[in-house]
This record gives structure tokens, sequence and C-alpha cells, in this order.
């Protein structure tokens, strides 16, 4: 674990649930990632999470930003990014927020659908546009594909309608997925996505953007390709599908930058046997997935856990949280054990957790206030 963040920890003894956060590891990651892409900008996905401190430092490192939303482009600009290095990156938005985002200067938006391109025209006129493809969400825990994206055909429609409205169709956009376990993944998009350069190319329109965006994977409990292995496979497609004419190229990654960043330090609310003694011990924690562990959901993202008693003889548990619903569990399929000398009162730590938790806790569900933040 950080030492930074154990040292904390130990002398502060915060409340709980809270996150404690290294702003430091965010810079040491982000500039992981440019130095293995170095042709390539960094937009921040702020929703992984759209703190200040993290936001102040990437803005001072350099970086741009991808938003999802008004809210988000206004967090980006207050912690002093210029408008021209925000990207707003969600394929659905309310046209307040297009024009609210026009207005300050943000001239980058995405799309896929003829419907959204047009309110893009009307209340961002002669801006640049690119088009989210539909790509292959295979070897990612935590899948995004089928609410976003649209095929190879209806793209190239909707690229040559752009500049007939007057937009500059300035390139094309594919997420494999978050926590995307495997190269490959974007070796097969890159593919997808030079074609249609070709295709458009021939009908006279040339694009100039790539835009690849997140997906790579942290180590939560099984070792994950390095982001190396990512960039050889990205600079090995780009060449082979775009051979000299290299197009501009754009990574949005969220959960890389700030996920290992992060630890939340919980309190054990009750072990418990359940009156079943062939079962697993039940243990009950002050966070779940309404507190903000919702990546939990279909167990997908398992993340790796620290108590006290590390050392100690273990027994299987299923871990849930401590609310008064049945849908509060985040794990009894993925095997995990904890010491049995584990007791209420207790504290664990959740590792891997500064991205997807603060921003996706319920507010008082249950009466339970939000999770404490602590940016190091
Ligand atoms: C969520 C999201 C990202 C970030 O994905 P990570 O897997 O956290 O890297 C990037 N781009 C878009 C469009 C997204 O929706």
């Amino acid at each position: 674990m950080n030492p930074k963040i154990t040292r904390f920890l130990a002398d502060r003894q915060p409340a709980t649930p809270c996150l404690v956060l290294d702003v430091d590891q965010v810079e040491h990651r982000y500039r992981a990632i440019t130095d293995v892409l170095p042709l390539t900008r960094v937009y921040y996905a702020v929703k992984a999470n759209p703190a200040a401190p993290i936001l102040n430092r990437l803005v001072s490192l350099g970086s741009s930003f991808d938003a999802a939303s008004w809210e988000e482009i206004r967090l980006c600009l207050d912690a002093g990014a210029s408008p021209d290095h925000i990207s707003f990156g969600n394929t659905v938005k309310k046209a307040s927020a297009i024009e609210a985002a026009y207005a300050a200067g943000v001239r980058m938006f995405v799309f896929d659908s003829g419907e959204e391109l047009e309110k893009i025209a009307r209340h961002a006129p002669g801006s640049k546009v690119y088009c989210r493809l539909i790509v292959a969400n295979e070897g990612a825990e935590w899948p995004l594909s089928r609410k976003f994206g649209t095929s190879v055909s209806h793209a190239r429609d909707l690229m040559l309608r752009a500049r007939d409205m007057g937009l500059d169709p300035y390139g094309l956009s594919f997420h494999v997925g978050s926590q995307q376990t495997s190269t490959e993944a974007y070796e097969a998009a890159i593919a997808q996505v030079a074609m249609l350069f070709t295709d458009l190319s021939a009908a006279g329109l040339d694009l100039r953007m790539v835009n690849m965006g997140g997906g790579f994977p942290i180590r939560y409990r099984e070792d994950v390709p390095e982001i190396d292995q990512f960039a050889d496979t990205i600079h090995r497609a780009l060449r082979q599908h775009f051979g000299n004419n290299l197009p501009e190229t754009i990574v949005e990654p969220g959960r890389f930058i700030v996920a290992e960043a992060g630890v939340v330090s919980t309190e054990v609310v009750l072990v418990s046997k359940r009156g079943n003694d062939k079962g697993p011990r039940w243990v009950y924690l002050d966070i779940g997935r309404f507190g903000g562990l919702a990546e939990t959901e279909g167990e997908s993202i398992r993340y790796a856990l620290r108590t006290g008693h590390d050392g100690d003889e273990t027994g299987p548990v299923a871990i849930a949280g401590p609310t008064c619903d049945g849908a509060d569990i985040m794990y009894e399929k993925a095997p995990y054990a904890l010491p049995l000398s584990l007791r209420a009162g207790d504290r664990i730590e959740v590792l891997g957790t500064g991205a997807y938790v603060t921003t996706y806790c319920s507010t008082r569900f249950n009466g339970f206030a939000p999770l404490e933040e602590h940016y190091l």
C-alpha cells in the first residue's frame, strides 16, 4: 500500500468510510501514459474522479479533458483548463449544455446519431465533431458497448452530413470498454477506424483525428498488461493501418490515471455466521454498492482488500454493504477470504478505489452520508 496513505490513515484515523488519494501518484500515472504515447494527447476522463486537486494537478501537467456534462466542463474551467483542451465527450447532451459549452469556448463535440449532430450544428456551429463507432468490448471487465456508438456505414453518412451542416468533421472515436485487459481490442478498433478514413477520403472527406477512448486497466487482484504493451499494440496498429499518413491521436484514460492512487478506508460493522456453519462468514462493511463501490455490481470489479490482521489464518467470506437493500452485496461468488480474527470495529482498506467511487456514491440512502474525501 502507498506509504503516504498508510501514514495518513495511521496518524489521522479519519472517520470511515473515506477515500484517501495521493495526488502525486496521479501525476506519476499521467506521466507513465504520456511517456509511452508521446504523440498522443491525453484527455483525462473527468467522470472517473472530478475532484479539484486532481484536475488542478492535471492542468499543471498540460492534460486535456474529456467531460461528460456541462457541470464537468465547468469543473475543468474552474481548475484552469483552457476550453480548447476540453472535449464534450458524451454522445447524449442537453441542448442547453451544448450551448453553455460553446459559449465557454469549447469547440469539440462527439456524436453517434443524426439527431445529436443536428443539435450540435444548431448550438455549436462550426465546431469540430467526431463520430463514435461501436466496437467490440470483449476483454473488458466493465463493458460499455450497446449504449454508445454507431456502425461504420452510418458513421460514414453522418460525417458527410456534418460537413454539409457547416461543422468541421474532425475524426472518429471508440471505447473498447473499461478495465480492458486485452491489448488486441485496440488493434481491432484501429483497423475499423482506418477503413472508414480511407473510405471517406475516397468520398472527398479527409478526417484528421482518431480518439481511442479509455479502457486501460489497473491491477486489482490480478495482473493486467502494462501500459507499454498497450502502447506497443497501438503504435503497431496505427503504422499498419495508416502507414506514414498518421492521424492526430487522442486517448481518454480515466481509471488508469486515478484508480491506483486511492484507498477507501472502511470499518467492519458485523462479522456473522448467519446460522449456517457450512456457509461463509458474512462481513458487513460501512460502505457498499450504494456508498460508492458501485462497480462491484455483477462482481465485475474485484477490489483487493487489506486488514490489520493480514498474515493470520483466513476463511471464505461473503462481503456486503451496510444498507437494508438486498442488492447491497459486493462479493458472494468471487472467492474472497479474510482473516478468522477479523472483528466488528476493525478497519479494512479497499485498494484501487481512486476511480469511479466518490461520484457513484448515493447521497443519503438509509441515512448514510457520502464518503469523505482526503487528497494528499
Ligand atoms: C468512461 C469513459 C472514458 C474513461 O474510461 P476508462 O475505462 O476509465 O479509462 C473515456 N472516454 C469515454 C467516452 C468514456 O465514456
